[in-house]
């Protein structure tokens, strides 16, 4: 029998970055994980309105499921176990950035926001607040990293602003300027460098490292040392200047774990994917992988229309900064078995056991 242990999870619950949220009762890490509340036997959302709990009376969960399964019944104030304003509105816009995404021409407003059922005003200001940015920024945004994912690749920049599909060059440098901050010779040359903001915190499955650049979220890594992995980060992005994170950009730290907790949430937060365009197909086709299912290095190959380039996937794989979000944890040997994680063989376990209950 043991017996409850105040100090340790009092010390836990402060040491876990989704306390902060709870405390905040911010509203943006509804959907992202659900806290129980021992002394009352009842679970919330991060943002429910009720009075304060201790810390030493809260655990975390990252599904109401898994809340009800340990024995905790749904506050009737924040109705946990209905889908939240919140969640209704991110689903409408990561529908809204895949579909900006995958579309030839930037679609319309009245094209994006169709699908939802507001009108496009209504739609255009619900982006605008879970994004941080317009719909016709969005596609910029997107546009140019397309570009300047081809620059850094290509020999000329003809051929790369015609890879990312600007149709006409002229064209091209007249938003040059908006979209690099500079014009593309000098960005090919190595230009200037950009601030990552960057946070560290605790998750199921170690120490947990998220940064940010303006354009998104650059990497979640995953490790048990939390100093090497900020000096990963700095290997990899070696121009950049990395600025650890506040208090406000804890909240997004907190969104990221729990997602990580339970990847079948999804994440809405846009990404900035750095990499090869071969890089980027293999890890579009990976993200494409549903939670709780697996595809070989060979699927993905011809997945990409690459047959014979299982190898280059797999090193595709693991040059992937995004863990989980880009989810290499789901792609496995010819034969099914595990192979190497860039973040450790128990780890992709734990991630697909996981992933196999939801
Ligand atoms: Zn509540």
């Amino acid at each position: 029998m043991h017996t409850f242990d105040k100090q340790a999870a009092r010390a836990a619950t402060l040491a876990d970055p989704r306390w902060v949220a709870v405390q905040a009762r911010d509203a943006h890490a509804d959907g992202s994980f659900f806290y129980s509340v021992r002394s009352t036997g009842v679970y919330c959302r991060p943002s429910c309105a009720a009075r304060a709990a201790r810390p030493e009376n809260v655990a975390f969960h990252a599904t109401a499921a898994e809340a009800e399964r340990a024995g905790f019944r749904p506050c009737r104030r924040c109705r946990p176990h209905q889908p939240s304003l919140a969640q209704r509105q991110a689903a409408l816009v990561t529908a809204a950035c895949r579909a900006i995404e995958h579309a030839e021409a930037a679609p319309t407003l009245e094209q994006l926001a169709q699908p939802s059922g507001l009108s496009p005003f209504h739609f255009h200001r619900v982006f605008k607040a879970v994004t941080g940015v317009t719909p016709k920024q969005y596609a910029t945004a997107h546009r140019s990293r397309r570009v300047r994912n081809e620059l850094e690749r290509s020999h000329s920049v003809t051929e790369a602003i015609f890879d990312a599909g600007y149709n006409a060059s002229s064209r091209f440098y007249e938003t040059a300027d908006q979209v690099l901050g500079m014009t593309p010779s000098s960005y090919r040359a190595g230009g200037v460098d950009s601030e990552i903001r960057f946070a560290i915190g605790a998750c199921s499955l170690g120490a947990i490292l998220v940064a940010q650049s303006e354009r998104g979220v650059c990497a979640i890594l995953l490790g048990d040392d939390p100093d090497a992995l900020a000096r990963e980060l700095q290997d990899r992005f070696p121009r950049a200047r990395l600025i650890g994170g506040d208090r406000d950009y804890e909240r997004l730290v907190a969104q990221v774990v729990g997602f990580v907790e339970a990847p079948a949430i999804g994440l809405d937060l846009p990404l900035d994917v750095r990499g090869t365009a071969f890089q980027q197909r293999v890890w579009q086709a990976l993200r494409e992988i549903p939670a709780g299912s697996t595809a070989s290095y060979g699927e993905i190959a011809r997945r990409i229309g690459a047959p014979t380039a299982a190898r280059a996937v797999a090193q595709a794989c693991a040059s992937n900064l995004l863990a989980v979000a880009i989810p290499c944890h789901r792609v496995v040997r010819n034969d099914g078995g595990l192979s190497g994680y860039r973040w450790g063989v128990p780890r992709k376990r734990a991630l697909l056991e996981r992933e196999a209950q939801a």
